[in-house]
């Protein structure tokens, strides 16, 4: 059985068997306490999302890692608080990076759904999640059952719809997602922000149900007369800090969009 380490201070250094954390220093109402950076391997490692372009926290990792071998840098997605040092830790450790946008490639292939990463005896399986941006994958560690998710599923809160995301896609990318975990017997998920979550089974019902009922919400909102997106923000997320309404009027024309199209 694998165990899963949750350090009592927040995600840093959260650890399974064969991953551990080294959270970068960008926290912020969206990015949470910052971007987790996951170091994967024992002897090899592969470094999953290297985070921003911070060289404080780009030399930690390297430091982390020690005299271990880098063999691929491999990028959840191609925002920047993922992928902005990705450029600098490949020339630290000299290992390609590799994504599914061929803009974030760099020295090797790109990733799609399939693929099978091995690195010192260990496999990663890629899953092609698109929804919260539409380049987004999660990366499968079958020694640890544990589930890297990026921003897909994050440690606490929900997700947003990014620019690059559509609705649609993120709802069929949780189920499969809930599918597999349940297939797989996956015991952790590991997540971009936050801190990791020991029943990806659960997290996952509790995900699709809060978006079930966020459209629900915002169908009810219509139907009593708000139209544009910030009168249905002022309805439906009136329970939720106005710092937070930007990114809710997001969230909100993604799923107007969505509706829209049904
Ligand atoms: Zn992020």
């Amino acid at each position: 059985m694998s165990g899963l380490y949750v350090p009592l201070a927040g995600p840093d250094g959260t650890r399974t068997d064969h991953a551990e954390n080294v959270l970068a220093p960008n926290p912020s109402e969206m990015t949470l306490e910052g971007t987790n950076t996951w170091v994967i391997g024992t002897t090899d490692v592969v470094v999953v999302d290297p985070g921003p372009d911070d060289e404080s926290h780009l030399c930690r990792v390297a430091e982390h890692i020690g005299g271990r071998r880098v063999t691929e840098i491999l990028l959840t997605h191609g925002h920047h608080d993922h992928s902005g040092g990705a450029r600098r830790f490949a020339e630290l450790v000299g290992a390609p990076v590799r994504a599914l946008d061929p803009r974030h490639t760099l020295g090797a292939e790109g990733l799609s759904d399939g693929d099978v990463i091995e690195v010192g005896g260990l496999e990663l399986r890629v899953y092609g999640t698109p929804g919260h941006s539409f380049d987004s994958l999660c990366f499968w560690l079958p020694a640890d059952r544990a589930m890297l998710t990026g921003d897909t599923v994050l440690g606490r809160g929900t997700t947003v719809i990014a620019h690059d995301g559509n609705l649609a896609d993120y709802l069929r990318s949780l189920d499969l997602l809930r599918a597999t975990a349940e297939e797989l017997e996956a015991e952790t998920l590991l997540p971009g922000h936050g801190p990791a979550l020991a029943d990806p089974v659960f997290a996952l019902d509790g995900y699709l149900a809060h978006r079930r009922q966020r459209l629900d919400q915002i169908r009810a909102a219509r139907a009593a007369g708000a139209r544009t997106p910030r009168e249905i923000v002022e309805i439906v997320y009136a329970d939720v800090d106005q710092a937070l309404w930007h990114a809710a009027e997001m969230s909100v024309r993604a799923q107007l969009d969505y509706l829209d199209r049904l």
